[in-house]
């Protein structure tokens, strides 16, 4: 099995064990909601008359961000129904709404100008649904559940902590080890040396979202893959949040755009959400099974704020933060096997996302939901097997959530090659069918293996980013370069760690990349960590990668066209600092 940890096993450290009932792995919208239902039904269960009462039970979380909420952003916006289900009182408790949308548009971009839809598709309809910041969002779930006491329970929220592999016990999840901190880039201990704890449970819940390095473990281990139709599959996102100008956008109104700036025969797109009366959120995504070697979603969004139907909205306005993230896109074909031996997965993690809708909150929510109840029949009987587990499983594919992403089973197969009138036509039959399409299911690739080398997609051997015309200037005086964006994404890590980004099949072959494809990791990566530099004869040996730019993003460990990229979490707490995304 490939090593998915940054750190060697460091024989002789003693480990502290935790014992928990329930460990959570991660700390987005999906476990967040899972560990407050499971807080309702234990207080229901010892609420009834005549039961044996649950006592004595631990629940943990952990993150691995400094604070809840630091790593995790999305475009957003809500559809409240998950959240109105876990807790009716949202409004009453404090919930961090941008605002209620009202009003709506859906455009086709051409470069200069472009057609705006009489009506949005039904897929992009808005209305009544909540603008949000998804890292407040989370902030707010976390206060909620640190001000909740519930008799019988003892719940530890733990930020700081990165899971860094996987506990077994023969083919039984009992748990995760986390990172150990203070290791100095060539893994001797420094004088701050914490050693990860073991970290037990009877249950483990995975939400670690996007292309988690657990769920990749979990993978490898149980070929959880194996029975979906398609591989999981991803955009890469960028956002911007900007203070602009009142009267710049109505509070309210959100806006998605497709095709222009993104070429011909991809898939991506953009959005622009009003957050109050001066602020908004700008993004682009595009899709990773692109075969230009030179994707790169930072340069869309950069192009599209100067389209002149955007760039009204952000005149006079400064961008306060940045982040840039993967998201899943696959939905119902690449769904994994939810559940396993004495763990669960839920959220991006499972790829319960709607592509169509470009939502997914709502959807990872219902999958804590659900996941808290069949926990909650699994500490009662004590058995935790895969048979038992599953019917979490069986619960989530019947719901509404999973009525949602089967409706939208193959949205991405019919547009997996951007928007054509054929596309279109297969879009508008999918709505008709509940999502039946001619070739259904449609199949697609890993991202990964989709990307072209330039002379396939350029006609040039050899070419590189920088010789081509972008039609855009980059820094002073121009747009907002990825180092600028980094900083706005206030991402710091310790220097002094190993590197957290694994070449695993050598740097030769990043070099062979190079000739070829002209170095996808160079172009993709939004936040600027990887860098070729050709000496005075044009030879490059190896990758430089500044790691602590790194946004955890994941783009490279999905997209690098050689598979020779691993992602791994850094010691705990270093990362972005998302407040406002
Ligand atoms: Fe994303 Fe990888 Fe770049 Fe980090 S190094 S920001 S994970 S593409």
């Amino acid at each position: 099995m490939r090593d998915f940890s940054t750190q060697s096993a460091r024989p002789g450290v003693e480990r502290e064990e935790l014992e928990f009932d329930v460990l959570f792995v991660g700390a987005g919208p999906s476990n967040l909601a899972g560990l407050w239902r499971l807080l309702d039904l234990v207080e229901a269960h010892n609420q009834k008359p005549g039961v044996k009462k649950l006592e004595g039970l631990t629940f943990g979380l952990i993150e691995k961000g400094d604070e809840i909420g630091d790593h995790i952003f999305s475009g957003a916006v809500l559809d409240p129904i998950a959240l109105q289900e876990l807790m009716p009182d949202f409004i009453e408790r404090g919930f961090p709404s941008e605002g209620v949308v009202t009003a709506e548009e859906v455009w086709m971009l051409t470069e200069r100008g472009g057609l705006k839809f009489p009506v949005p598709p039904p897929f992009l309809a808005n209305h009544g649904n909540h603008v949000v910041s998804l890292s407040k969002m989370c902030r707010w779930l976390a206060a909620e559940l640190e001000d909740r006491a519930v008799a019988g329970v003892d719940v530890m929220l733990l930020p700081g902590f990165a899971g860094m592999k996987v506990l077994w016990e023969g083919d039984t999840v009992v748990g995760v080890q986390t990172a150990d901190k203070g290791v100095n880039a060539d893994g001797t201990k420094r004088s701050n040396f914490e050693p990860g704890n073991n970290l037990k449970a009877k249950v483990t819940v995975f939400g670690e979202g996007p292309r988690g390095h657990l769920s990749r473990e979990l993978d490898e281990v149980l070929k959880l893959q194996a029975a979906a139709v398609n591989p999981q599959v991803y955009e890469t996102g960028v956002k911007e949040v900007w203070e602009v100008p009142e009267g710049n956008i109505a509070p309210g109104f959100v806006m998605h755009t497709a095709g222009w700036p993104t070429p011909d025969g991809e898939s991506g797109g953009s959005w622009i959400y009003a957050m109050g009366a001066n602020r908004l959120s700008i993004g682009y995504v595009v899709s990773l099974d692109s075969k230009d070697p030179f994707v790169d979603a930072h340069l869309m969004l950069q192009k599209f704020k100067q389209h002149p139907q955007v760039a009204p909205f952000l005149k006079g306005g400064k961008m306060l933060q940045y982040g840039g993230k993967a998201l899943a896109i696959g939905g119902w074909h690449s769904m994994p096997r939810l559940a396993f031996a004495g763990g669960m997965l839920v959220g991006d993690a499972a790829q319960m996302v709607n592509a169509a809708r470009l939502k997914g909150i709502h959807l990872g929510m219902k999958g804590g939901m659900l996941a808290a109840e069949t926990i909650l029949e699994a500490l009662q009987s004590g058995d935790v097997s895969e048979t038992a587990l599953m019917r979490y499983a069986h619960a989530y594919l019947g719901s509404w959530a999973g009525a949602e992403l089967y409706k939208s089973r193959n949205f991405h197969g019919a547009i997996e090659h951007g928007l054509t009138p054929a596309t279109a036509l297969k879009v508008g039959l999918s709505l008709a069918t509940s999502g039946w399409v001619p070739g259904s299911p449609l199949r697609f690739h890993e991202d990964a293996h989709a990307t072209q080398t330039t002379e396939a997609y350029y006609g040039k051997k050899g070419l590189k980013r920088d010789e081509l015309d972008w039609g855009i200037k980059l820094g002073a005086g121009g747009a907002i370069t990825k180092l600028d964006d980094v900083y706005a994404s206030g991402t710091l890590h310790d220097e002094h760690q190993p590197g957290h980004l694994k070449i695993v099949k050598g740097d030769h072959v990043c070099v062979t990349c190079w000739e070829e494809k002209g170095s996808p990791c160079t172009v993709f990566c939004p936040a600027q960590v990887y860098e070729m530099h050709p000496n005075e004869k044009g030879v490059v040996k190896k990758v430089e990668i500044a790691f602590s730019n790194c946004v955890h993003c994941k783009t490279c460990d999905i997209k690098c066209p050689e598979e020779n990229v691993i992602w791994t979490p850094p010691e705990g707490g270093g990362g972005p600092k998302y407040t406002l995304l």
